[in-house]
């Protein structure tokens, strides 16, 4: 898809085409100009020629048909995973990349071991949204959610992450309700600052995955510059300013941050968070290579020893694990 040139191919047209034109991407959703029937024939062809809807993408479904993960191809050759994750009817969640690639190399995770690329541009994320969009409005459905846990960390991308969000947000764009649109971060504290003067309600999650800085810097190196200290600090300036409860975000893996002193601990950094808006997301751990999953039992048994510190806890259901599509 490319819609660079679209200001510019419709600025010799009546000032109604552009909002036309943006109907027919966002809300018609039509994937060739040729749908646009109320556009005149050689203007179609031009647009065809300049401003290209089609997006090149592979499909990967998973066994349950919970989850479909896209593989799309953007113009430069690179290639970005997008998931689609179908909770029941009526909840659709997309999973957006924001770059190709990540710089902080977190050593569970897929996407830190491919090393980092570049940042996508707001365009290339609003086309992973539009890509599901498209796919869902032929069965009458539409995105209820979306999130980024895709590849790539959103805050060391902030503008365009933003600009996406913007469009995504917008009534005459996708319309999901700012609500409905959560951001995770391995913890880049300037950008948890800048998000808590934006005015859009959009959610924060933490991924936070250890109880202590020790634990912490052996699974994820930007611990170094983003200390847990640093991120408690940053998290209470932006709860201040907010007050919007945040998600964090504990990876459950076997025999390194699952043990019952580790969630006491975990409760004990958890208590300097304040205002206390907060609740814990418990993640089982997909397999990249190095790591094994905490088994269900020990994952319970974490969870009630939050829950017992008074901690409110929620367990992220496994989607399509054979296609791997369950984040990172
Ligand atoms: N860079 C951001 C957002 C992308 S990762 C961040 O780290 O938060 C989105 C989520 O998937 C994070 O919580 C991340 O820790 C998690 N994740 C990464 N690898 C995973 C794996 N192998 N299994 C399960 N979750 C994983
Ligand atoms: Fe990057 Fe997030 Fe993966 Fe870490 S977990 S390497 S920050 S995408």
């Amino acid at each position: 898809m490319n819609l660079e040139k679209l200001e510019s191919v419709l600025s010799q047209e009546p000032k109604f085409r552009l909002k036309q034109a943006r109907q027919a991407i966002f809300i018609d959703l039509i994937n060739n100009w040729n749908q646009a029937t109320n556009f005149p024939l050689a203007l179609r062809e031009k647009l065809n020629q300049e401003c290209g809807l089609e997006i090149g993408a592979e499909n990967l479904i998973s066994r349950e048909g919970d989850a479909t993960k896209a593989l799309i191809s953007l113009r430069d050759g690179l290639k970005i995973e997008t998931v689609l994750l179908e909770h029941g009817a009526w909840r659709n969640t997309v999973c957006l990349s924001s770059q190709v690639g990540c710089p902080f190399g977190c050593l569970f995770c897929a996407t830190g071991k491919m090393g980092f690329q570049r940042n996508l541009t707001d365009a290339e994320i609003v086309e992973q949204a539009i890509y599901f969009a498209r796919v869902l409005k032929r069965e009458d459905k539409q995105i209820n959610n979306v999130v980024f846990m895709g590849m790539g960390e959103p805050l060391l991308n902030y503008e365009n992450v933003m600009d996406a969000i913007k469009i995504l947000n917008d009534k005459n764009g996708l319309n999901i309700g700012a609500r409905h649109i959560s951001i995770s971060t391995i913890g880049v504290v300037s950008g948890i600052k800048k998000l808590a003067s934006q005015p859009l309600q959009i959610n924060l999650a933490i991924s936070l995955h250890a109880p202590s800085n020790d634990l912490r810097e052996k699974i994820i190196p930007a611990n170094k510059k983003y200390s847990l200290d640093a991120i408690v600090e940053e998290l209470n300036n932006y709860l201040q300013q907010t007050g919007r409860r945040i998600m964090i975000e504990y990876l459950m893996i076997d025999k390194f941050n699952d043990d019952k002193e580790q969630a006491e601990e975990l409760a004990l950094l958890l208590r300097r968070i304040d205002p206390p808006l907060y609740f814990v997301n418990l993640i089982a751990y997909n397999l990249t290579g190095e790591f094994k999953s905490s088994s269900a039992k020990t994952i319970k048994d974490f969870k009630l020893a939050l829950n017992k510190q008074g901690i409110e806890v929620t367990e992220r259901y496994r989607f399509g694990q054979d296609i791997k599509a369950a984040c990172g």
